[in-house]
């Protein structure tokens, strides 16, 4: 396939172009190279069988995608974030990588490191990463085969981190803690913090199907942790209880600072960063994936998107009540995982309260000393 099937970009070099990046200039981007994965994690949110052909098919090329990295260079862009799926199970990552670090961006991979092979670590030395980011189910095989479903993946994890860091690659390593690793969670920690001392950080909630598979989404829900043990791990972590008690005056706002409109979009998508997923749609942000939120990049060009769609995305406005007299107006929103993406997953709609979002909320917020009924 060749890059001919991008509509030509007429705002480019016009004036009203330079003063539009001006106001909302664009510093990185995600790509997802495609939602296949060689695991199977119980938690996630994308994944396809690796052998998934429909989903092979509607990958971008490497020329599609070196089509848009070339269009997001020339509006920008610096840094770019390769993800999946797992991205290395595309035969052409290397090529993929090489362009993109030949266009001058500061690249990261987003990888489980199961595939990572000695060639793959000679071109990390030649076209040095940003960085590597890996995430650990587990750290005993039965933990981690728990997690990924795929006899065999502990050893090809912890062979890939293996190759990795001898060869002394930047990797950054972090954790999703879920049912199924919950009883080994201070364990991941302590063997990221050995293996990468600067950085390390766990996730405690996780997002619904962005295909809405309905038994994949139960085996989600089955996975989620309660919001009490979702604080009591927060507050084991000192650096993160500090954090948070730090920002509390931001994190929890007064009511003079909320919103006062019917806007939906109150946090940061569209601004700065997009992302692009594996069949070429662009997304103003990776969770947000309601049909009236995306934007064909095959049929269209990054500058359209940019200039007209997101604009167009950004003023949309709810008149639901209930959404406007909660979310819209909820002084702990910040200590929340809502937003309309994740609502749209959770609910079939943008402007929907998320009764399991809410109580996690309210648990770190009664956590921090805030007491007072929102939602
Ligand atoms: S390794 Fe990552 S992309 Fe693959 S199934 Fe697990 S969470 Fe999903
Ligand atoms: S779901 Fe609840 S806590 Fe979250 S933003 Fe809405 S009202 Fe606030």
């Amino acid at each position: 396939m060749t890059t001919q099937l991008f509509k030509e970009k007429p705002f480019q070099e016009s004036a009203l172009w330079d003063t539009m990046m001006e106001k909302n200039a664009c510093t990185s981007f995600t790509l997802e190279l495609t939602a296949r994965c060689n695991n199977n994690c119980r938690h996630c949110y994308i994944n396809l069988p690796a052998g998934d052909t429909t989903a092979r098919m509607q990958e971008l090329s490497v020329g599609q995608i070196m089509d848009i990295a070339d269009q997001a260079v020339r509006m920008g862009a610096i840094w770019c974030t390769i993800t999946g799926g797992e991205p290395l199970i595309r035969p052409d990552f290397a090529e993929i990588y090489i362009g993109l670090k030949k266009k001058g961006l500061l690249v990261s991979v987003m990888t489980n490191a199961t595939l990572v092979t000695g060639e793959l670590v000679k071109l990390f030395l030649r076209y040095p990463p940003r960085d590597i980011e890996i995430t650990v189910y587990g750290v005993t095989r039965e933990t981690y085969e728990a997690v990924s479903r795929r006899a065999g993946s502990f050893n090809a994890f912890m062979r890939g981190l293996d190759l990795l860091l001898d060869a002394g690659i930047k990797i950054r390593l972090k954790a999703i803690a879920i049912r199924s690793n919950l009883h080994e969670i201070q364990k991941i920690a302590e063997f990221s913090q050995l293996r990468t001392k600067d950085y390390y950080r766990f996730d405690p909630q996780i997002i619904l199907r962005i295909d809405h598979d309905p038994v994949r989404n139960n085996e989600i829900r089955n996975e989620r942790l309660t919001p009490d043990e979702i604080v009591a791990l927060e507050q084991s972590d000192a650096d993160r209880t500090k954090a948070l008690e730090k920002n509390c005056d931001k994190l929890i706002m007064s009511k003079l600072s909320l919103a006062e409109s019917n806007h939906l979009f109150q946090c940061g998508a569209g601004k700065e960063v997009f992302n692009v997923s594996p069949d070429g749609m662009f997304r103003l942000c990776m969770s947000l994936c309601h049909p009236d939120c995306v934007y064909d990049l095959k049929t269209g060009s990054l500058a359209d998107a940019w200039q007209n769609f997101i604009p167009k995305v950004r003023d949309m406005q709810s008149n639901q009540k209930d959404f406007l007299s909660n979310c819209q107006v909820c002084p702990i929103i910040n200590l929340c995982l809502w937003c309309p993406g994740h609502a749209y997953l959770e609910t079939g709609r943008l402007d929907e309260m998320v009764d399991y979002f809410c109580r996690v909320a309210h648990a770190r917020a009664k956590a921090l000393g805030y007491t007072k009924g929102t939602g």
